[in-house]
């Protein structure tokens, strides 16, 4: 069965780090790699961590109808799923993984309905998600409170999902992740 399991949290609550420890522990899982507009941040590797299109090749991509979903998550920064990446995934008889945008990954499980695992990561608190965003250090600050301001919009929508994980303690949280995938990866 063509499974696919969706990670959506607000940026800073460590949903890439959870996917990353899931790859890691379950060979079943495949990632999928978004494309997006944005310029590759410092250590980011065109075509492992996203496909770095830019604004124009994004377009002409949306032009060609290539993308399954995609959305503006900030203003001018475009993040999409291409289709040939899902199939891509499933041609290796893998389950794909998404780290995707709370809006993107709602509209992935709406799309596969019970095929699809939504799961919201949670920051244990505001005040702890604006110190780990300042902590990676990656944001100015004006990208800083758009990203604080869209994660407040998007928590909003946690009850949306399949199932909520807190991030408070890593470890514990990306056990309890690995133990709802590898159900629903048997179910
Ligand atoms: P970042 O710039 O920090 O890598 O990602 C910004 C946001 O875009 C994150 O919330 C990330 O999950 C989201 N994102 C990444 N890829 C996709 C995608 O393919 N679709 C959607 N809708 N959001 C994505």
């Amino acid at each position: 069965m063509k499974k696919l399991i969706v990670i959506s949290a607000p940026s800073g609550a460590g949903k890439t780090s959870i996917v990353r420890d899931l790859l890691t522990q379950v060979p079943s899982l495949n990632f999928s790699i978004s494309a997006c507009s944005r310029q590759k941040r410092k250590g980011e590797i065109n075509g492992k961590d996203y496909y770095f299109l830019g604004i124009k090749g994004f377009q002409e991509k949306i032009a060609e109808d290539a993308f399954i979903e995609w959305e503006e998550v900030y203003k001018n920064q475009f993040y999409g799923t291409l289709k040939s990446e899902i199939n891509r995934i499933w041609d290796l008889n893998k389950i794909a993984i998404f780290d995707v945008d709370v809006v993107g990954g709602l509209n992935l499980k709406r799309m596969y309905g019970k095929n699809c695992l939504a799961i919201f990561i949670m920051p244990p608190s505001f005040d702890v998600l604006r110190g780990r965003l300042i902590k990676r250090g990656s944001e100015s600050d004006k990208s800083l409170n758009i990203r604080l301001d869209n994660a407040k919009k998007e928590m909003l929508r946690k009850d949306e999902f399949d199932k909520i994980i807190i991030n408070d303690e890593f470890n514990l949280a990306c056990m309890q992740t690995k133990k709802i995938v590898t159900k629903f990866i048997q179910k």
